[in-house]
């Protein structure tokens, strides 16, 4: 049985499909660009694991030197390939951004000296069952422990976004490692999830009971459990098509994407040789025609219903069975119907 990791288990719950193509197919396709987001998140990491590197040996560095130390790396690993959706933004506006979320974290926790720092960018490898059958592995960004002897697994974010306090509570991916480093250390008490949201200048501490790790271990078993059990045919594992579709990798050789993305590259002079494209085409005017007509035919019931209580009314006024119009006649009938209650 392979090893798994929180990425390789939420790939999975996210699109079978896509698990299938990564993990099982292992299909190999062109490397995608990288997205700037990325990149920058990159240059910070690569930063912080510089700082506390220095600071474990019992130097601080300055912060002038993490500037300098940023824009080597950052010169270091550029490329013009890497891809800058907003038209409005320039590789040193990132480079400010990525800057200021150094920058901001240096001035917080200036000396470091809050706890000592036992690994970083710390790779765990640890059994999610006492058979051992099901392994995970993870890598934790900064391990370190607090002088009141409370472990604290640290993770460094430049998301554009800052979750809450709930969806941190509810986030597997520290709680994994707490798994794990409660494995690997038999003197592991108390024990911190910290997330540091670099762009807001904000952490978020979390932490979980044992039931809520029982359950992570479990619920985290049944998902292995039932990915193993499929085996390696491409139909056990189901496409999942949303709104993330558009930032899949596979979306060239899934059935649930492929004929889109064709679409979508295909010269106008293509398109209308394309027979299924002209049905769908077709299938949208008549839908939408129909769709019209549904409408209409709501309208028209509504009047018809209007008028005749409009009859009713006037027959019972003036003590008709038969009103007539021009060339038409409505008759007018009364009838009694029982009506007994239904349970409940
Ligand atoms: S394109 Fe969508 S449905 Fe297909 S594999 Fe990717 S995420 Fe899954």
């Amino acid at each position: 049985m392979p090893t798994y990791s929180h990425s390789r288990i939420e790939c999975f719950r996210h699109c079978p499909r896509k698990y299938f193509y990564r993990y099982i197919a292992k299909v190999e396709l062109p490397e995608p660009p990288e997205q700037i987001a990325t990149f920058l998140g990159s240059r910070v990491h690569d930063v912080l694991e510089h700082l506390y590197e220095r600071v474990s040996k019992g130097i601080v560095p300055a912060v002038g030197s993490l500037r300098e130390r940023l824009d080597q790396e950052w010169a270091t690993h550029w490329t013009p390939a890497v891809v800058i959706h907003d038209r409005d933004a320039t590789p040193d506006d990132y480079r400010s951004l990525a800057w200021r979320c150094i920058d901001s974290y240096y001035r917080r926790f200036h000396p470091f000296d809050q706890a000592t720092i036992i690994g970083l960018e710390q790779m765990i490898t640890f059994p999610l069952d006492e058979a051992e059958r099901f392994k995970m592995v993870g890598y934790i960004d900064r391990l370190a422990k607090a002088a009141d002897g409370c472990w604290q697994i640290h993770d460094y974010k430049t998301n554009s976004s800052l979750p809450t306090q709930a969806e941190k509570d509810a986030d597997p991916q520290l709680a994994y490692y707490e798994i794990g480093i409660r494995r690997m250390w038999k003197d592991v008490g108390r024990v911190e999830l910290i997330w540091h949201f670099l762009r807001f200048d904000h952490s978020i501490v979390s932490s979980r009971t044992t039931d809520q790790l029982d359950q992570l271990r479990s619920d985290a078993i049944a998902t292995i459990t039932d990915i193993e059990r499929r085996g390696d045919d491409a139909e056990q594992f189901r496409t999942s098509e949303g709104p993330l579709c558009s930032y899949c990798e596979y979306q060239q050789i899934c059935p649930a994407r492929k004929h889109l993305y064709q679409v979508r590259v295909m010269p106008e002079s293509d398109l209308a040789k394309e027979p299924a494209v002209a049905l769908v085409d077709r299938w949208a005017e008549l839908d939408a025609k129909r769709k019209l007509l549904q409408n209409e035919q709501g309208d028209i019931e509504k009047q018809i219903e209007d008028i005749r209580q409009a009859l009713v009314a006037i027959a019972k006024r003036d003590g008709l069975e038969l009103i007539a119009g021009r060339e038409k006649e409505v008759a007018i009938t009364a009838s009694e119907r029982v009506l007994f209650p239904r349970k409940g």
